[in-house]
């Protein structure tokens, strides 16, 4: 929640900047306008990359996901925390060692 609020801020103030300089750079003459261009542009790229950063959504971590792995007498799905394949019957913490 506080990310968002200064991240916000944060780029409006880059922007906000970004296209003064954008904007001084486009009505002066090309010979001048170089400086504040690239002002403009090094204000408005970090602006968005601080958007981007206070709204991305989070990632599911790996361990969320059921991790699974494949019988190797039966070749059926199984859960990882499984010590028999419920299929064959067969040990399953052999299937690392070899
Ligand atoms: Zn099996």
């Amino acid at each position: 929640m506080i990310r968002k609020i200064v991240g916000t801020l944060v780029a409006v103030f880059l922007l906000f900047f970004g296209f003064i300089f954008l904007y001084l750079g486009l009505t002066l003459p090309i010979i001048v306008a170089t400086a504040p261009l690239i002002l403009s542009i090094a204000l408005i790229v970090p602006g968005c990359l601080v958007l981007w950063w206070a709204f991305k959504k989070k990632k599911p971590t790996k361990a969320e996901e059921p991790i699974r792995r494949i019988c190797p007498h039966c070749g059926r799905v199984l859960k990882e925390d499984t010590k028999f394949c419920p299929y064959c019957g067969k040990k399953l913490s052999e299937i690392e060692e070899s």
